[in-house]
């Protein structure tokens, strides 16, 4: 559907009409992707990180964090036990590391494959040739938020870095023939409305294959740690347009949102979200890839995430997605 960005920033500011806005992103949802979620087993291989991201817990400066890496054994026998447990998509994600190099990076993606699972990587800027490296060792999708359109913004939080090049990463990823996710976070610091508006219209005209949206919640070891952050209806707000403006896409409940709320994930569900990412990293590491503060599930197992997922999942009636759960375009299914 067309809105222009007027009818977004009146959608996205009017919180008495939220209701009727989660509704109508409902059942598109419904009738576009269906009542299937679609499962991804998320692994936060590595929480170092070159970069140094004001918002991020795992950022470069943050002395304070104990950082690990799993070794080339650990992460495929991570995957493994994921894809055991039913998960046919296995999501990679990690700080940008430069210790997985090609090769190594090459090895797990094959052998993660071997497993009959769709493969994301989800680890941060890479020069174009090693994204042709991945994608020829069988990696299906890539998972990179463009985090805000508003260039100022942008590099006031990333000023080591540029929009322009991740901006490129995003176009050469598409060309190479990636299934391609991208997003945005939403109450960060003088983002305007007006802004996030631009951000859906830019993820529309990109014409991503997944959109993940997530509130910002500021953690205390960075320098945004009094930052006051973005609340789960503005986010449930945004990701609701997004659905209304790309209906046939995946979208995720995000983590960040049941982190603010017990129900964040369900809420999302019910108001246009069709993906739920399961994190499946063993739980010694997963205190220690903490992005913001609060998250939620880290004292669980995997297989404790899974099943508490599926109860979520199967008590609003909706079903757990069997396939890969790729985007199928609507001009494709109708035909
Ligand atoms: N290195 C990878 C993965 C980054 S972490 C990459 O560059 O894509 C995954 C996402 O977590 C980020 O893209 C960002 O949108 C989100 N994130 C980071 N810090 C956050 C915070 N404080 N609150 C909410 N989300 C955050």
């Amino acid at each position: 559907m067309n809105l222009n960005k007027t009818d977004i920033i009146c959608r996205l500011t009017d919180s008495s009409r939220q209701e009727e806005l989660f509704k109508t992103a409902d059942k598109i949802r419904h009738d576009y992707v269906g009542d299937e979620v679609h499962l991804r087993g998320l692994i936060e291989f590595s929480n170092i990180c070159r970069n140094n991201c004001l918002y991020c817990g795992i950022r470069r400066g943050n002395k304070q964090v104990n950082r690990y890496r799993l070794t080339e054994d650990e992460l495929i026998e991570t995957a493994r036990r994921g894809a055991l447990l039913g998960f046919k998509t296995i999501v990679m994600q990690s700080g940008e590391d430069m210790y997985y190099t090609v090769p190594r990076l090459c090895r797990i993606i094959e052998s993660i494959k071997k497993f009959d699972v769709a493969v994301t990587l989800s680890i941060g800027e890479r020069p174009y040739a090693e994204y042709k490296a991945f994608r020829e060792a069988g990696a299906d999708r890539y998972l990179m938020r463009i985090e805000t359109t508003d260039k100022a913004l942008y590099h006031k939080l990333d000023p080591e870095m540029s929009w322009q090049y991740r901006y490129e990463c995003l176009l050469a990823l598409k060309e190479l023939g990636y299934e391609l996710g991208s997003g945005i976070m939403v109450g960060l610091p003088e983002q305007s409305f007006e802004s996030i508006a631009a951000d859906l219209l830019f993820l529309k005209k990109l014409d991503v294959d997944m959109a993940g949206i997530g509130p910002f919640i500021p953690h205390s070891q960075t320098p945004l740690k009094d930052a006051a952050g973005g609340t789960l209806e503005l986010a449930l707000r945004t990701m609701a347009l997004m659905r209304i403006l790309l209906p046939d896409i995946n979208i995720p409940a995000t983590t960040a949102m049941e982190s603010l709320h017990p129900q964040g994930r369900v809420r999302a569900l019910q108001s246009g979200a069709n993906v739920i990412m399961s994190n499946i990293t063993e739980s010694e590491y997963r205190k220690l890839y903490e992005l913001y503060p609060d998250k939620v599930c880290l004292e669980d197992t995997p297989v404790h995430c899974r099943s508490c997922i599926d109860t979520k999942i199967m008590s609003i009636g909706r079903t757990i997605g069997q396939g890969y759960g790729s985007r199928i375009r609507y001009s494709e299914k109708i035909k």
